[in-house]
């Protein structure tokens, strides 16, 4: 298949300007680069074809040998051999360099660090108040021996021979637009410009290690179970610059023996005596701040709740506090003396001794049997 002509392939004139050459290739590389066009062979080769043609044209040594001997002119003078991407190493910087990032992104910019979790057991009444706690945390410190330098005491960190100090190295790379000299993170200090030739002990030249610190808690009244609190900034330290990550911390509130927590609300059961049910009584109840008086009504039943307003939770948003519920439960007394059981008779005699249903005329033999016949 005879080539096309590099001009017609920019789509510029024979006298185009180095700088209308360039510019017409960076408009045909984005509309073919194979990062916009996945798995499209027909804009892979077109994007190698237009590369074929600005590497030459952009070359005056190469264009003007073009211009004179057409394609035998520059064959196998730069793009001859090209088979693929992966011929060219680096050519996503390269393409990256040239349009902006618009290629295979890399980031060499400061780095938020790591974010760590780390729990915390509270009591139900912590939980209700809200409390400020230490808690231990395992994290990358600063090295406390050499203060960060790596390097041990009395020697100094030396300057790096292979990059002069810079952290950077220049290297020549041939490519489809030429040669060109990049510079890359030099191997030797990895990036630092400088060599500790006699590390700390304690790091082991890092100038970090592993430690375990306190740090200050700030739990807001009404957290629940399974909450999380996010402490900023103090989680893994950051690479190049970047901020610490974030300390989250988790939240485990212990049963109480005494209370069920329902969102904002308490739930407690308080047992009651038969007599108290009958007759009233004020009944002291315990709430998150100590005991409360709670008036039960004369004729209270067994699984009647009382809502005490307000001694719930505080919601944890600030909205208030939730309730209290109280359960009660009539307890039938098991042992009772001989003068109580006298004393019942004569209750019973008086008409309390059988129950009459107001709502169930039904006798409890036709009721089981209903219940069997569903
Ligand atoms: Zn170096
Ligand atoms: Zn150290």
């Amino acid at each position: 298949m005879a080539k096309q002509d590099y001009y017609e392939l920019l789509g510029v004139s024979r006298n185009a300007t180095a700088d209308e050459i360039k510019k017409a290739y960076r408009k045909l590389a984005r509309k073919y680069h194979p990062d916009a066009n996945p798995d499209d062979p027909n804009a892979e080769a077109k994007f190698k074809e237009v590369s074929e043609a600005y590497v030459v044209l952009s070359d005056p040594e190469k264009r003007e040998n073009y211009d004179r001997f057409g394609h035998a002119g520059v064959d196998g003078q730069g793009f001859g051999g090209f088979n693929g991407f992966g011929d060219l190493g680096g050519f996503g910087d390269i393409f990256e360099m040239f349009f902006g990032g618009a290629g295979r992104r890399r980031s060499y910019g400061p780095e938020k660090g790591a974010d760590i979790k780390a729990e915390l057991e509270l009591t139900l009444q912590e939980a209700a108040f809200g409390l400020e706690r230490e808690i231990k945390v395992t994290r990358t410190e600063v090295c406390g021996t050499c203060g960060g330098s790596g390097a041990a005491a009395g020697a100094k960190p030396v300057t790096c021979s292979a990059c002069q100090g810079s952290g950077q190295v220049q290297f020549a790379q041939n490519t489809p637009f030429g040669r060109i000299v990049q510079s890359r993170t030099c191997d030797r200090c990895r990036g630092k410009g400088r060599i500790i030739e006699k590390p700390c002990p304690t790091c082991r030249g890092t100038g970090q290690n592993r430690r375990t610190r306190s740090i200050n808690v700030k739990v807001p009244p009404g957290v629940d179970n399974g909450s999380r609190l996010r402490v900023t900034g103090e989680g893994e330290p950051g690479t190049r610059g970047g901020p610490r990550g974030d300390l989250y911390v988790y939240i485990h509130v212990k049963p109480h023996k005494v209370f069920k927590r329902e969102g904002d609300d308490l739930i407690c059961e308080m047992p009651i005596s038969f007599v108290q049910a009958a007759l009233g009584d004020e009944l002291e109840v315990p709430t998150l701040e100590g005991s409360a008086t709670l008036k039960l009504p004369e004729g209270t039943q067994t699984g009647t709740i009382f809502r005490m307003k307000g001694k719930g939770m505080p919601n944890v948003s600030g909205y208030g506090r939730g309730d209290q519920h109280v359960l009660v439960k009539v307890i039938t007394p098991t042992k009772l003396s001989d003068k109580q059981k006298a004393l019942l008779k004569e209750f019973a005699k008086l008409g309390g001794g059988h129950y009459v249903s107001p709502h169930v005329d039904k006798s409890i033999f036709e009721r089981v049997k209903d219940a069997f016949m569903g």
